[in-house]
């Protein structure tokens, strides 16, 4: 396995491997189970694996965790190197935004909704990062996570968009057993804050259930939801919505291939998980 922090060498580097299968694993290091998971099918599915590792300043808010976010560098090439990565890409801010950077890539209308609200300018920064990483990358495939179902979304509209000449493999929510999504930023919660958590899947369960017996509105549903988890102390809810997978607005009735997402604060740490409805499922 090789660490490489410039672009240009990376790009040299993977320019060897011409007419190989390459699979790219974009994340923000921490690594856990839930990166692990996305990781193991690059590696099953490609000749050549790559992972970046970059902490990206652009997609953190001014009041944002950007200078506490985990940063276990050792721990995540230990775990790298376990899994075979070939690659892993662990740029400089200073590189990839050098003085007088001026270019953002805007997924418009899908970036200014659910997540969008309370994080704005979020995914301007993760479309921008991942639009970066993709050119010098250049992979076949591009795995991500499930859990950041807008950010599945709107990464998929712009490789669309954009005419970006990759594949896009989403993989499912790594979860603990108690059903609380993995998520680099569950460092923050303190016990009894991690066990208020698992109402956020709890709620989703509880919608899956109300669906597989006939529920169908929306308002309705949310509303059971947003009971549950105010069951919690420390639980503040940001938003809890159902909306259509590929528009992201939201929907009056259940329809096949939609969305439900949830952010909610539990004390000072905000999580986000969802559940998708899918043809047949219900
Ligand atoms: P992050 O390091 O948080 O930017 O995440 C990097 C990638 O891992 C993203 O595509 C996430 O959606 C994915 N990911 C994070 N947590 C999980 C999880 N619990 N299960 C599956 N994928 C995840």
């Amino acid at each position: 396995m090789r660490l490489i922090s410039n672009s240009k060498k990376i790009v040299a580097k993977l320019k060897q491997y011409k007419g190989k299968s390459l699979g790219f694993v974009p994340t923000m290091g921490a690594l856990h189970e839930g990166h692990l998971s996305l990781i193991r099918r690059a590696r099953r599915d490609s000749d050549i694996v790559v992972v970046s590792i970059f902490v990206n300043p652009k997609q953190f808010g001014p009041k944002e965790d950007l200078q506490k976010y985990p940063r276990p560098l050792k721990k995540d090439l230990e775990f790298c190197r376990k899994e075979g990565v070939d690659f892993v890409f662990c740029p400089n801010p200073k590189e990839m935004y050098p003085l007088g950077y001026r270019t953002y890539v805007d997924v418009e209308g899908l970036s200014n909704c659910l997540c969008g609200i309370s994080r704005p300018g979020h995914f301007r920064g993760v479309a921008t990062i991942v639009t970066k990483l993709l050119n010098i990358v250049q992979p076949d495939t591009l795995y991500l996570g499930q859990k950041d179902a807008q950010q599945a979304v709107i990464i998929k509209r712009m490789i669309e968009d954009l005419n970006l000449p990759v594949k896009v493999r989403v993989m499912p929510t790594v979860r603990e057993e108690n059903g609380l999504a993995i998520s680099s930023r569950n460092i923050y919660l303190s016990a009894s804050e991690k066990k208020e958590a698992v109402a956020l899947s709890q709620a989703l369960k509880l919608a899956r259930l109300l669906i597989k017996n006939g529920s169908r509105d929306t308002k309705r549903i949310v509303s059971r939801m947003r009971n549950l988890i105010r069951g919690e102390k420390r639980a503040k809810i940001d938003y809890i919505e159902i909306v259509d997978m590929s528009t992201l607005k939201p929907v009056k009735r259940v329809i096949n291939n939609c969305l439900i997402a949830l952010a909610v604060r539990i004390g000072n740490t905000r999580l986000i998980d969802n559940l998708i409805i899918r043809d047949g499922s219900y």
